[in-house]
């Protein structure tokens, strides 16, 4: 469908809460009076807020559901937490999948919520990372698997900015997002905040 198209559905279409799925009153966005006192917010650490109850609902539509609408009201809900950077000089970047996973999906939700992200605090968005090879999904993994499937999973893309926030959907371990920045500062990157909508807790 042609995007101008698509635009203008979305217009017309009601939005729904990430995390239940009730149509909203016209529009209104983001979580409904019923799921929105049972977020947890995140006080410190990557996470915007817990991982779980309609959160964690929120979470699987928007990856596993095709739901890409949710980007928007979920990338809103970080927005608080990056603040302070807003119009600075860092670069909005994210956790890019793996191609063969991008394929079977269709899109990639962190960068998804990264171009929203972009979008609401004025700084410019750039792909930093490829996957370097194919992988066992982290969610299957024990914790210390994790770490060492995770190893050489990515390659930085050539002109590394020098300050980026690195964005995933959420936060368990955090070997991903810790790989990834490791990776980006071997590659001249000075300063890589990483930050995400929700954090496992453990
Ligand atoms: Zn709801």
């Amino acid at each position: 469908m042609h995007p101008l198209t698509l635009g203008f559905l979305e217009l017309l279409a009601p939005t729904h809460c990430p995390g239940c799925d009730t149509p909203l009153p016209w529009r209104q966005e983001g979580f409904c009076t019923v799921c929105a006192p049972l977020l947890e917010r995140r006080k410190s650490g990557p996470g915007a807020y817990e991982f779980g109850g309609p959160m964690a609902d929120a979470v699987r539509r928007f990856k596993y559901a095709g739901r890409l609408d949710l980007a928007r009201p979920l990338a809103r809900l970080m927005v608080p937490a990056l603040r302070r950077w807003e119009g600075s000089d860092l670069v909005i970047s994210f956790i890019p999948l793996h191609k063969t996973r991008l394929r079977q999906r269709g899109y990639d939700q962190a960068q998804l919520l990264a171009r929203e992200l972009s979008k609401h605090l004025e700084l410019p968005l750039q792909p930093t990372l490829e996957r370097a090879r194919f992988r066992s999904p982290q969610a299957v993994l024990s914790e210390k698997a994790r770490a060492t499937n995770i190893r050489g999973a990515f390659k930085s893309l050539p002109d590394t900015p020098k300050r980026i926030v690195l964005i995933d959907d959420v936060w368990t371990t955090g070997s991903t997002l810790t790989e990834a920045r490791r990776v980006l500062k071997e590659s001249g990157a000075e300063l890589v905040v990483l930050r995400t909508l929700a954090t496992v807790p453990e």
